[in-house]
């Protein structure tokens, strides 16, 4: 695919093969000119001035949370808040919606494979209230144990957070059964969805799920932006984090009135470009079309877990069956040095804990290399990782 620039690129004399889409993806041309030509033509504040360029820039923020609202089938724009990021999205839900229901001794029950940013918010709530924190049984390849995991849930829990497929082991996780049992018990389920929106069709409503976030950058967006779908009514309930510029509805001195969901969120000046970049970064998904995306990284993900486990020594981590991520070891080499002698062939992948310490205790490693997949991916970039993962072996042995 040659949408994307910065895959022409060669490293270390070689052509670059980038597998660390977990991390990040690259950009295509076309988001690039679309924050380009914001910035050359559109550019002015939003929701502020009468004139017409602000009516613009208004109108190409606001358009951008439509295209989001209607990627992930949300009923209506009015359920998705810009943020940051897929960080941002969970610390907002755990701020502004969580902390306030919480009694001393409800629970949140979460995995032990959640990446840093869907616990350390949870943790951090649950000291402040005096709630506790469980963790769904995970089968030994990463899955959740769902018969479990129904008698783990009682009246108690308030709240199930977790990701739709994990950064680390792949685990595309039943959100749909979970929701039911978190309903039934009258429990939010809150989905980190960083690694899902950008692999697969991801339909807010058949997911039932109460609140969703994900990351622009993660999805051949921009930087610095990313959002939160909740549903309405509990949007409603949701007391914003940050005040200020632009959230508000009337200001005297000593108290104000906010602006309705989803403004009441979004304080001060927003990412308008970044926005905007992300409605391009929709677009441009939408018309390559979710379902191809997902069959597209699903078949090269496949083709290197068959490829992977041929190789002898090496270690995989997590389900048959997953999403476009795999992480592995190699003999006891350490994954540092793995992925220094891939870079020199030109591969990028990730070694480390992967945002996810209590998952490599789990898995009893202190880190992994992580090879992550994106829709630019072919089976010529596995070969590619397979030849050097021989290199790798001769180096160190
Ligand atoms: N959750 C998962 C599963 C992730 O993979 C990541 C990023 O690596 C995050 C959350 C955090 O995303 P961000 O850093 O864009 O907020």
């Amino acid at each position: 695919m040659n949408d994307f620039p910065l895959l022409e690129r060669e490293m270390n004399g070689r052509p670059l093969v980038y597998l660390d889409n977990a991390a990040t993806t690259q950009k295509p041309q076309r988001v690039l000119d679309v924050m380009e030509r914001y910035y050359r033509m559109h550019n002015a504040n939003v929701h502020r001035g009468v004139y017409q360029l602000a009516a613009e820039a208004t109108d190409l923020y606001e358009a951008a949370r439509a295209k989001v609202a209607a990627f992930l089938h949300a009923q209506g724009e009015g359920q998705i808040v810009f943020t940051r990021g897929t960080t941002e999205g969970i610390n907002l839900v755990a701020q502004g919606y969580l902390a306030q229901k919480l009694q001393p001794g409800d629970r949140i029950l979460l995995t032990v494979s959640e990446h840093h940013s869907n616990l350390v918010p949870w943790q951090r709530v649950a000291k402040e209230r005096g709630a506790v924190l469980r963790f769904l049984p995970l089968l030994s390849d990463g899955t959740i144990d769902l018969v479990a995991a129904a008698r783990e849930i009682t009246p108690r829990t308030k709240c199930i957070a977790l990701a739709h497929i994990s950064n680390v082991l792949g685990t595309i996780h039943p959100i749909r059964a979970l929701a039911d049992l978190a309903h039934a018990a009258g429990a939010v389920i809150v989905v980190d969805a960083a690694q899902s929106v950008p692999h697969m069709p991801v339909d807010v409503q058949a997911l039932d799920c109460d609140f969703l976030a994900f990351s622009g950058h993660k999805t051949y967006g921009p930087t610095g932006i990313g959002a939160l779908y909740g549903k309405t009514e509990l949007l409603a309930q949701t007391e914003p984090v940050q005040s200020g510029g632009e959230m508000i509805d009337t200001v005297e001195l000593y108290d104000s009135t906010w602006k309705p969901a989803p403004w009441k969120f979004e304080a001060g000046t927003p990412a308008i470009a970044e926005a905007v970049g992300l409605g391009a970064a929709v677009d441009f998904l939408t018309w390559l079309g979710m379902e191809h995306v997902h069959e597209t990284i699903q078949d090269v993900t496949q083709y290197a877990y068959e490829k992977l486990r041929e190789i002898e020594g090496l270690t995989l981590y997590g389900p048959t069956s997953r999403g476009g991520v795999i992480a592995f070891n190699l003999g006891t080499i350490h994954p540092h040095d793995v992925a220094t002698v891939l870079d020199a062939h030109g591969i990028a992948v990730r070694a480390g804990h992967h945002c996810a310490q209590p998952l490599m205790r789990w898995l009893g490693v202190t880190s992994t290399v992580r090879a992550s997949f994106g829709i630019y991916n072919t089976r010529a970039d596995v070969d590619a990782l397979v030849t050097a993962l021989a290199r790798v072996k001769e180096v160190f042995h």
